[in-house]
């Protein structure tokens, strides 16, 4: 089973930054309204995630780190209308099987927690843990037993540079949600609960940035809604790409919507440069599959003509609109 789960962690774990982003997307589908990170040396040491959502029954805590185990897909036709942001069942066991894991939990109906290690694959036995409502994930070594994929990390800021851009892509997707990160002992990011998605903006990519947003909304009533920000032309950040783009709360990268963001923009911006947009689809689940790419950053959509067509008039709309 532990060759198993190596090659299938080749798939989603390529580095600390695809194990907290693993980690995080599980802490929001427990509906965590607060998630505290711990790093060291990038993530490569150690990694720990917090969270304050429903936790696991100690029972249940094997069942986490087995393949294919999921708790939140109950039949095959779930696949076509996922509203969690997980549900391959493949997280947990594929870091299980490429670090040492400890799981802590305790869900609230609890008065106590439990608590399982997984190193290697090698699964350990239930014990008791007093710890808070909620669950702790701590990821120690990863790869120590992959030689040759801990040779493909990367530099420490390298690789922290990557775990940053994991949580900003949560942030600006959760604006509610109460978010800290710490690397070898230093706070980089306290966000609070209180900070909404224009201010997170500021915060992450510049006063400059905020000051020039935009309002973007698509006309009500369709079946896909779009929403978002867009930063004015004249807002210049040379080649730096700040585009980021939501499906159903989940963020992905697609090209063809890239380049409907583009095309909103034509002859508005020099070219070579890339205008800067924050956009959220909310679209009805069966119109998108979310199940093509193991990371799930990539997906298919029904009908993606029609989301470039709603995202180049809806963009082009707006900045013509407060033109006039
Ligand atoms: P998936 O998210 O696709 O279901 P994972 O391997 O990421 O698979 O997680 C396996 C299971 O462990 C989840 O279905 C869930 O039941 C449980 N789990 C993992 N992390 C958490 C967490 N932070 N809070 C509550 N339950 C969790
Ligand atoms: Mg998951």
């Amino acid at each position: 089973p532990a060759v198993v789960s190596q090659i299938a962690a080749g798939e989603v774990i390529e580095r600390p930054s695809s194990v907290l982003k693993e980690l995080l997307e599980n802490s929001i589908d427990a509906g965590s309204t607060r998630i505290d990170i711990e790093l060291e040396q990038g993530g490569t040491e150690r990694l720990c995630v917090f969270d304050n959502g429903c936790g696991i029954f100690a029972d249940d805590l094997p069942l986490a780190f087995s393949s294919h185990a999921t708790s939140k897909l109950t039949h095959a036709d779930d696949l076509f209308k996922i509203g969690t942001l997980g549900f391959r069942g493949e997280a947990l066991a594929s870091i299980g099987g490429v670090a040492r894991v400890l799981l802590q939990s305790r869900p609230p109906e609890c008065d106590h927690g439990a608590e399982i290690r997984c190193e290697g694959g090698e699964l350990g036995t239930i014990r008791p843990w007093n710890g808070a409502v909620g669950t702790r994930i701590e990821v120690k070594h990863l790869f120590f037993n992959t030689p040759v994929r801990k040779k493909f990390l990367r530099a420490i800021p390298t690789e922290l540079g990557h775990i940053i851009d994991t949580v900003i892509r949560l942030a600006m997707a959760y604006p509610t949600l109460h978010l800290t990160l710490k690397h070898n002992g230093k706070l980089i990011h306290e966000i609070p609960a209180t900070m909404g998605l224009t201010e997170r903006i500021g915060m992450f990519f510049g006063g400059d940035v905020r000051e020039s947003l935009r309002e973007i909304r698509s006309n009500p009533g369709g079946m896909v809604d779009l929403w978002g920000y867009i930063a004015d032309p004249s807002c210049d950040r040379g080649n730096a790409k700040l585009q980021y783009l939501y499906v159903n709360g989940r963020w992905i990268r697609d090209r063809s919507l890239s380049h409907a963001i583009q095309e909103g923009y034509r002859n508005l911006i020099m070219v070579g440069r890339y205008p800067i947009a924050f956009l959220f689809l909310d679209i009805p689940p069966d119109q998108v599959d979310v199940n093509v790419h193991p990371t799930k950053a990539e997906v298919r959509f029904r009908d993606s003509g029609a989301l470039f067509s709603l995202i180049r008039q809806t963009i082009a709309k707006t900045l013509l609109g407060s033109n006039a």
